[in-house]
């Protein structure tokens, strides 16, 4: 992917940008020919310099990107484990106009002259630079992990990138961590014909978002996949192609995968002197503690915690535009989550039913309802959580794929559910609950592609009619597929309200 027009394209290119005349002019924050600098070429950074373009920024805009390679769903990383997906199907949509550098580093910034120095010994120049640098995977501190020069030992890696899908070798895998990267991966490899042991220390895996009758689903459907369950255990040590557990049994592996959290990388924004904590501190528009840098996605910590990624690119794009930000909005606040293990639904909208035991009624506030829905011989499990006007506060449901459906655009909207709560939950059309509120067009329909219901009618008008060519056109439904339901729904509705 290279980019086109402005500024010469490239990786290897150096000096074209350089020099202290151009980088200590001073121009507008925004406006017409503002140069923008973006480090970082992941999902967000990528996303940032697409809806510049959209929201018309005509000045030039220069991408850097430590991986070699175009910019890619990184979300999707586990479809190439099983192998379901290959890195071309992962690309993310070429950026015309937009200079792209892949394979060099930001090392420094020069904010008194306002330019990056990079790792091919250059100077870019900014008006305007926009971190991007997300996060890395944070490897617990377990004996024998690392060689004493702190470098890993051969087999072990986090699961962040290409590169690191790549270093995954071998039939004997374990996967330490049971949240749900860890459980994706392991669900992953488990389908692409590994043995995969996973080590959780939870009593069951995701037990921070699920209740007890979610997480045993959850267990019994990893179990029948082939999946080895080590719960309640932690690593204790790295042995040469062993695992020592803290009850001293021994794991064998090729690979060791560690989906043990993630850490922002703010070593380039802590060495310029900008204000970092976990992450680099920005308000709701992406400003940093320096009025001229601005960041965005997993590398800051935002005033508002809630704002995703997706939401500060494209408040920075906004911004940095001209334009104010709709922003806030509730249907853009609500957390929702959906595992992707294909074979298994498993939503949690809000904080689900984490600490909820195995019984109704912890978690929910005053006068709230909750709802529950068992019948485990299908593998089916709701628990729902409502306010007394009947409105969602948070579920997780198993197994329910058109009630995860209904029931996460009646939380986007924040609009009553219908009085028959089992006909809901069982699909079935509610007699006098009267039609489901109109989703927003800017409600996010497909999370793994971050394609909204705008994005869809606007396809379905140029003749994408069917769910199949809307997932063409959108990529919507293309990454976990949980959103295969909603999509359908969405293409009815467009057709009816089509003369
Ligand atoms: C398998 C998997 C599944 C996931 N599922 C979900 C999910 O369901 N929901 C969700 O919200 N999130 C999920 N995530 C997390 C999601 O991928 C991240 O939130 C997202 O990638 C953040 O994007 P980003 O652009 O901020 O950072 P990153 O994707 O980390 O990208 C940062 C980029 O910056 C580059 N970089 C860093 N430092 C420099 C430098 N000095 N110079 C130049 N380049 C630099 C890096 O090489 C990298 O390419 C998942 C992650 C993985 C790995």
């Amino acid at each position: 992917m290279r980019g086109t027009g402005r500024g010469r394209p490239g990786g290897t290119e150096t000096g074209t940008e350089t020099g202290t005349e151009t980088g200590t002019e001073t121009r507008a924050e925004t406006g017409t020919g503002t140069r923008v600098v973006i480090v970082g070429g992941g999902p967000v950074g990528h996303r940032v310099a697409e809806r510049l373009r959209h929201h018309g920024h005509d000045g030039p805009v220069t991408l850097l990107d430590a991986e070699p390679g175009p910019a890619y769903h990184r979300v999707l990383l586990p479809s190439l484990l099983d192998g379901t997906l290959t890195p071309a199907d992962l690309r993310l949509p070429d950026l015309p106009d937009v200079r792209l550098r892949h394979g060099v580093s930001a090392a420094g910034i020069d904010r008194r002259r306002r330019q990056v120095r990079t790792t091919e010994h250059d100077r870019v120049p900014y008006d305007t630079l926009v971190l991007a640098t997300g996060a890395r995977p944070h490897l617990p501190p377990v004996p024998g992990l690392r060689h004493a020069s702190g470098w890993l030992v051969d087999g072990v890696t986090g699961l962040r990138s290409l590169a690191d899908c790549a270093r995954v070798r071998g039939d004997e895998i374990v996967v330490l961590g049971g949240g749900p990267l860890g459980v994706e991966t392991a669900a992953a490899l488990r389908r692409g014909g590994r043995n995969v042991t996973l080590v959780h220390p939870g009593p069951y895996p995701l037990d921070d978002r699920l209740d007890a009758a979610a997480g045993g689903l959850l267990t019994r459907h990893l179990a029948e996949l082939g999946v080895r369950l080590e719960l309640g255990r932690v690593a204790a040590g790295v042995l040469p192609g062993k695992l020592a557990l803290d009850d001293e049994w021994l794991l064998a592996w090729d690979t060791l995968l560690c989906c043990t959290g993630v850490r922002p990388r703010t070593r380039l924004a802590a060495a310029a002197g900008l204000a970092v904590r976990t992450g680099v501190l920005v308000d709701g528009e992406g400003r940093t503690s320096d009025p001229a840098i601005r960041a965005v996605g997993d590398c800051t910590e935002p005033a508002d915690s809630l704002f995703t990624g997706w939401e500060q690119a494209e408040a920075v794009a906004r911004s940095l535009t001209g334009r104010r930000v709709p922003y806030g909005g509730d249907a853009w606040r609500r957390p929702v989550f959906r595992l992707r293990v294909p074979g298994l639904t498993l939503g949690v909208l809000g904080d689900g039913g984490a600490g909820a035991g195995d019984g109704a009624g912890a978690g929910a506030g005053a006068g709230a309802e909750i709802v529950t829905y068992r019948d485990p011989a299908r593998g089916r499990y709701a628990r729902l959580a409502l306010d007394p006007a009947g409105r969602l506060t948070s579920a997780v449901l198993v197994g329910l794929p058109q009630a995860l459906a209904t029931l996460t655009q009646l939380y986007d909207t924040g609009a009553p559910l219908p009085t028959s709560r089992l006909a809901l939950l069982l699909g079935r059309p509610a007699p006098r609950s009267g039609p489901l509120p109109a989703l927003p067009p800017e409600a996010v329909v497909c999370r793994c592609n971050n394609v909204t219901k705008a994005a869809l009618a606007d396809a379905f008008a140029v003749g994408a009619r069917e769910p199949g060519a809307l997932a063409d056109a959108t990529r919507a439904t293309t990454g976990c597929g949980s959103c295969a339901e909603e999509v359908r729904g969405l293409c009815r509705e467009f057709a009816e309200s089509t003369p």
